[in-house]
């Protein structure tokens, strides 16, 4: 593997940047950072909504992100289902 690396929170294997999406916390909502901007801590997800199911369970984002209370991730499922039908 060459580049940066990232480990999944869904899954916890690692992978390269590309293959991953960054999550950040914006107005008290887990959204898809999808140029990589946003300023704050940022939690890293497979573009997979496997691994988004696999993260919630684990409560992953509120851990990832140091916030207290369970994240709405309704944004990032819509996000990821857009996401897979670009490709
Ligand atoms: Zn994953």
């Amino acid at each position: 593997m060459t580049g940066p690396v990232r480990t999944c929170v869904g899954c916890r294997r690692r992978a390269l940047n590309d293959e991953l999406v960054r999550l950040v916390v914006a107005h008290g909502e887990l959204v898809v950072d999808e140029r990589r901007r946003l300023p704050g801590r940022g939690a890293w997800l497979h573009r997979d909504p496997a691994c988004l199911v696999k993260a919630e369970r684990k409560r992953a984002f509120p851990r990832a992100l140091r916030v207290p209370g369970p994240l709405d991730t309704s944004a990032v499922r819509a996000a990821l289902e857009r996401l897979a039908t670009e490709e």
